[in-house]
């Protein structure tokens, strides 16, 4: 049977509150009420759920929606290749809540005329690190977002600091574009070696996971030495020790503020964070970690 009829058999049934289109979704939406949004890609974790548990403790309402959005993958192969689990990411959600409503569209219903990136300027935060390496990829996120938010008109937007740099483009696209929402960044999910949590960890071997807590090292020997040394020491001292373990291939290693994500020299009154991109094996991760104290 046709994979799209068999989810439509199973879950487009408005007690279930599993939506594949918008326009019967919204009927649900209580427009007395404050809505909080969890966009997602499916392929749910701990990471998602912190966010839609925090969506669910500051709004009456929750939306969570999954789907793999195709204009922000630069190859076809990784689009084809991104995990998809909408059977048990739907269990996920109801195990948290029986409340939360899920939209889980096919690209049509979001990409009516055509599966293509509308065109923002982003400036310094979008031509670094992701922008920089994934052409494109920003302008995808954007598109997909805006059309989220103005759709849905969320009183609040949750997206994850593991993306800090996404984080920032969206905060940005909110401004241009005047849109309502709040966007709430929340706080990284790791696991007890410190990984941060992600959909693409499912393809580490259990060796390579257990190998991956050296990037949390990295990033947290970087921060006890923020204010004792510059970027520049910092940077060639982390630089090294990924050149000295050959289990990675380092993308980039990156010191810079948070508003504007240009490379920060020294200790300032300004918000510091350090990124990291970088390949174990086959697998490209990516983390970043705050400098100041809370
Ligand atoms: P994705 O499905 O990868 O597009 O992620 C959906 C949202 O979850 C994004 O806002 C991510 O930043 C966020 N997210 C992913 N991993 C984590 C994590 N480990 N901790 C907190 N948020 C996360």
């Amino acid at each position: 049977m046709n994979e799209n009829i068999t989810i439509l058999r199973r879950y487009y049934f408005p007690k279930m509150n599993v939506f594949r289109q918008y326009s019967t979704l919204n009927a649900f939406i209580d427009q007395n009420s404050t809505l909080g949004l969890v966009p997602t890609m499916g392929a749910l974790h701990q990471g998602h759920t912190s966010l839609i548990e925090r969506a669910l403790a500051e709004n009456d309402q929750v939306i969570v929606t999954i789907f793999i959005n195709p204009t922000q993958f630069e190859h076809s192969d990784d689009l084809k290749k991104y995990p998809k689990t909408l059977d048990s990411d739907i269990k996920m959600i109801r195990n948290i809540s029986q409340k939360i409503i899920v939209y889980a569209p096919e690209s049509s219903d979001l990409y009516s005329k055509s599966i293509k990136s509308s065109s923002y300027s982003f400036g310094s935060i979008e031509n670094v690190m992701e922008g920089k390496i994934r052409v494109g990829h920003f302008q995808g996120v954007a598109t997909v977002v805006e059309k989220l938010l103005t759709i849905f008109l969320p009183t609040n937007a949750y997206f994850g600091e593991k993306d800090f740099q996404q984080l920032q483009i969206i905060r940005s696209l909110v401004g241009q574009k005047n849109l309502s929402s709040t966007i709430v960044g929340c706080s990284t999910c790791r696991n007890n070696n410190g990984l941060a949590l992600s959909s693409r960890n499912s393809f580490l071997t259990k060796n390579e996971t257990k190998k991956a807590s050296f990037i949390f090292e990295q990033l947290k020997i970087a921060k006890s030495l923020w204010g004792v040394e510059s970027s520049k020491f910092i940077i060639k001292k982390i630089k090294n020790s990924f050149s000295n373990n050959h289990d990675f291939k380092l993308d980039y290693f990156d010191i810079r503020y948070e508003k504007n994500l240009l490379n920060a020299e020294n200790k300032s009154e300004n918000k510091v964070r350090a990124f990291i991109a970088v390949k174990l094996g086959k697998i490209r991760l990516i983390d970043n970690l705050p400098l100041y104290e809370f």
